[in-house]
């Protein structure tokens, strides 16, 4: 696979754009053309459904919060990287990336050194402070774009308890936009400034985490772990459980629920693992943290979602700096098999996934090129369930007859609310390669064959078989498709 064909194919079908372009750009920030959009807005469905499936219900909370809920989330104080800079190109960059004090500068091999310690969040004023010299008005009105979407449920939870009928254990979903001033992002999607997550917190009875309802669902879940300490290699998730690799069931059900969803949505298998995070590398509020990484041809190894055992360290901390009961009162099996009372705080397990590197993920992993005849052939070989457009459909000749008949089934298409495309420029092999090369599934030819008898052929974008299809099968066709 060509590394820069997927770049230079994203930029020119309108799948990404540098933000900001006509201006130079600026590092960190991507916009999503009319594809871009379309695949990630399906992508964000597909996850949505896939959790909702769980039981889950979503929310949506502020993008921007007051200081005052990061200094109790720990975020004000702990959510920092260590910068270095080149004393010779003044260039800046993160530590822990293959860079670090004692090593060259990787732009020009200069001489590094030590830039300290940056908080990665960006600070913006909620309203006028009242008297400019007033500090603690000014203070009050510090604000911040959020660097997670997951405190937006914290600060819900008594809320959502009422909500599920005061019963542990209960999951909550939110996609949304989170903000991190990345020292010095160089790797287009990969480290954005501004970029969507989509995260789970599940509540959970800490005496209930190795009881999980539906562990014997995902158990038998073949997945290839990197743990801390001890071998890498390939384990069901039950005997990661079982042998303690994975601590509880609720975060081995999470991890081989967060593959469940990278494979259905075309993240092939072999370029997936779970790697544990190392004591130091862990974030503030985790105990335990596994990354599911990809491997890209481009990059390496690189994290694409997160899941966490957060413990109590959220609603517990939240409970004191704001001064609210927290806890919630649940039925404990006492020592002789009598039910008793007891108020806990929830632990939190949390899949935290990152939307714009699965999207970078799919982008790479399906896009082929093969030799087609004298011609080459790009393909991005997307599943159904995320193809920004489903099929196209094509008048075979551009003639008026063939193209009002194309415009008529196109038309009916779009009425079932199946989100195709007509083209009618060009030769038709022209049209399918554009179409395979952004990913359309199927291609719909309107023939001479089609006035007279009312049926189309339906090409398959992998095999590029075709089949005669009547056109009132159509629909079905691609419904059961999808
Ligand atoms: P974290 O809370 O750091 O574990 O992040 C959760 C997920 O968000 C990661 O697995 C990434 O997929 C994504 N993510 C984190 N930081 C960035 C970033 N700067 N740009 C794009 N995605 C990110």
């Amino acid at each position: 696979m060509s590394r820069d064909g997927i770049a230079e194919l994203a930029r020119r079908r309108g799948f990404l754009w540098l933000s900001f372009e006509i201006y130079g750009g600026a590092a960190g920030f991507y916009d999503y053309g009319p594809l871009g959009a379309m695949l990630k807005r399906r992508v964000e469905e597909a996850w949505r459904n896939f959790y909702l499936k769980e039981g889950f219900y979503e929310i949506e909370t502020t993008n921007v919060a007051p200081g005052e809920i990061f200094e109790a989330s720990g975020h004000l104080e702990s959510f920092t990287d260590r910068a270095v800079v080149c004393k010779h190109c003044k260039s800046f960059f993160r530590v822990s990336e293959g860079v670090d004090v004692h090593e060259k500068c990787p732009e020009c091999g200069g001489e590094l050194e030590s830039a300290g310690e940056f908080n990665l969040m960006f600070q913006t004023r909620i309203g006028v402070p009242k008297g400019e010299r007033d500090e603690e008005a000014q203070k009050k009105s510090e604000g911040y774009l959020r660097p997670e979407t997951a405190q937006g449920i914290f600060l819900n939870f008594q809320r959502l308890l009422r909500f599920n009928r005061d019963k542990l254990p209960f999951g909550v979903i939110q996609i949304g936009k989170a903000y991190r001033n990345e020292i010095s992002p160089r790797k287009s999607l990969i480290r954005l400034r501004e970029f969507t997550m989509a995260e789970a917190e599940v509540f959970v009875v800490p005496g209930e985490k190795n009881d999980h309802p539906r562990f014997d669902e995902v158990k038998d879940r073949k997945l290839w772990f990197v743990p801390n300490d001890g071998e890498e290699g390939e384990k069901s998730v039950e005997e990661a459980v079982r042998s303690g690799i994975i601590a509880n069931e609720y975060l081995g059900y999470h991890i081989a629920k967060v593959e469940e969803f990278l494979e259905r949505i075309g993240i092939p298998q072999d370029k997936l693992r779970f790697r544990q995070h190392r004591q130091d590398e862990m974030a503030h509020y985790a105990r335990d943290c596994w990354d599911a990484e990809f491997f890209s041809d481009r990059y390496g190894w690189m994290e694409i979602v997160g899941v966490a055992d957060r413990g109590d360290y959220d609603l517990s901390s939240h409970a004191s700096h704001s001064n609210t009961d927290m806890g919630v009162h649940v039925q404990m099996q006492a020592r002789e098999g009598e039910a008793e009372k007891a108020k806990v705080i929830p632990h939190v397990i949390e899949p935290s996934y990152g939307i714009d590197r699965i999207i970078y993920a799919l982008l790479e992993s399906s896009f082929y090129e093969e030799q087609v005849g004298k011609e080459k052939r790009k393909v991005l070989r997307f599943k159904n369930e995320i193809a920004p457009i489903i099929a196209a459909v094509f008048p075979l000749l551009n003639r008026d007859e063939l193209k009002n008949k194309a415009r008529e089934v196109f038309q009916q298409l779009r009425n079932e609310s199946i989100f195709v495309e007509y083209d009618d420029s060009g030769s038709i092999g022209r049209r399918y390669r554009r179409q395979d090369e952004i990913g359309t599934p199927y291609c719909i030819t309107i023939d001479y064959e089609t006035l007279e008898d009312d049926t189309v052929t339906i090409r398959e974008r992998d095999t590029m078989k075709q089949v005669r299809v009547p056109i009132g099968e159509v629909k079905d066709v691609l419904v059961v498709a999808l």
